[in-house]
């Protein structure tokens, strides 16, 4: 193209001014039989950038039975929420689509917020549909990453695209509330001040238990409840393909054993039968966010990468110098995993022998 050829010029955006009244960021926060979902804390923490960005205030959204939800708002405070709409009625109890839906679009329609994330938690990804349907508004699910495009004030969602082989970045421009939801550990959990406060606009709901199709007629636990917990531990061992065999993926149980670590693998070894589906990482599998992930024969391929490269600490094992682990690993060591793996299993437990020892 010659220098002369015409520059296009980017149009200047210029934001509908029905919605410029829509200020401030919302986190939903998820709770079921008392406990608030850890997502929730997570997306308070993302939100504080935002609203930083953006120059307003940080809001939790809570939805809850009578007298239940003060001490989620109190909770939200310490996690850096600066305000809590609390909307308290007996048809909130238990999350049902109907009543919290209508709940949350009232919320939205009365106070006006530019932003709003939920967990993409069963739960979360439930209402956000929902709410997002009938606000007739744009909502990017299973988003990796959140900012803010500050030429236009909107929000930016990152997400993977086509099988997880590209990113993209979505915005929803002329739409309020931008909505977002994000997988459970793809943030980091922002750290609790203790006493810190914040104000409460309570909101009621003008809604019939009459008026809801669902009922609840009973609770029962969810049986996964004992499964494997990836995204909530603190050290993973990892294998891939590269072990060749279901036998060997052993070695990965034993060193996770002296480790006391959790035991994770790509999807090309939970297809082949070697583990259970709980325990893959990656796009289609868990997002993890361990202090430590020892990966070994994994290649590193985008689709697991996204699942873990949130880790503090990622120690790659390929007999493959140019694997594209070896990209983004902290630490990474060329050789067999088979070899390298009993190794390491045999100096961790010595190496712990001698500090019980020592006291
Ligand atoms: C829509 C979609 C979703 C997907 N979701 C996921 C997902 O959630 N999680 C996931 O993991 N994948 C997912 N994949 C698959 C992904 O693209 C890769 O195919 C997969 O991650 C590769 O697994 P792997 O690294 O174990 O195997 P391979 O790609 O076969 O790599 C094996 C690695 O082991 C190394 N190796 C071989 N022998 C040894 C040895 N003796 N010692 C040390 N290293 C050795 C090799 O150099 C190689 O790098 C998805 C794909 C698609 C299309």
């Amino acid at each position: 193209m010659s220098n002369d050829a015409p520059v296009k010029k980017k149009r200047k955006f210029e934001l509908d001014p029905r919605l410029a009244a829509y200020k401030g960021v919302w986190v939903f926060i998820e709770h079921e039989r008392g406990q608030v979902h850890p997502v929730s804390w997570e997306l308070l923490g993302e939100g504080r950038k935002l609203a930083d960005m953006l120059g307003v205030e940080l809001a939790g959204v809570v939805l809850a039975a009578p007298g239940e939800g003060q001490p989620f708002c109190q909770e939200a405070f310490a996690y850096g929420a600066d305000l809590c709409y609390l909307m308290e009625s007996p048809v909130l109890k238990d999350y049902r689509n109907d009543p919290f839906t209508r709940g949350m679009t009232e919320l939205v329609n009365t106070y006006q917020p530019e932003v709003l994330l939920l967990g993409a938690t069963t739960q979360g990804r439930d209402l956000a549909g929902s709410v997002a349907t009938t606000l007739a508004t744009g909502l990017t699910a299973d988003c990796t990453g959140l900012t803010i495009d500050l030429d236009n004030r909107s929000l930016a969602a990152t997400r993977p695209t086509f099988g997880g082989s590209l990113l993209c970045t979505i915005v929803t421009l002329n739409y309020r509330p931008q909505m977002a939801t994000v997988r459970p550990r793809v943030m980091g959990m922002p750290e609790r001040q203790e006493g810190r406060e914040g104000r409460i606009i309570e909101h009621p709901l003008a809604m019939a238990e009459e008026s809801i199709i669902t009922k609840v007629l009973d609770y029962i636990p969810d049986d996964t409840r004992d499964k494997p917990q990836l995204p909530f531990a603190d050290i993973i061992v990892s294998g891939g393909k590269g072990l060749a065999k279901p036998e060997n993926f052993q070695l990965v149980w034993d060193l996770a054993r002296v480790l006391g670590a959790e035991v994770g693998a790509s999807r090309p070894v939970v297809q082949a039968g070697w583990v259970e589906l709980d325990r893959q990482v990656g796009q289609s599998g868990k997002t993890v966010r361990p202090k430590l992930y020892i990966a070994a024969g994994i290649s590193g391929a985008i689709q697991h990468r996204v699942g873990m490269e949130g880790a503090d600490c990622i120690v790659a094992i390929n007999n493959d110098p140019n694997a594209p682990i070896f990209d983004f690993a902290h630490y990474g060591i060329v050789g067999d995993a088979l070899q390298l793996l009993p190794a390491l299993t045999e100096a961790f437990r010595q190496k712990l022998a001698t500090a019980r020892r020592a006291g």
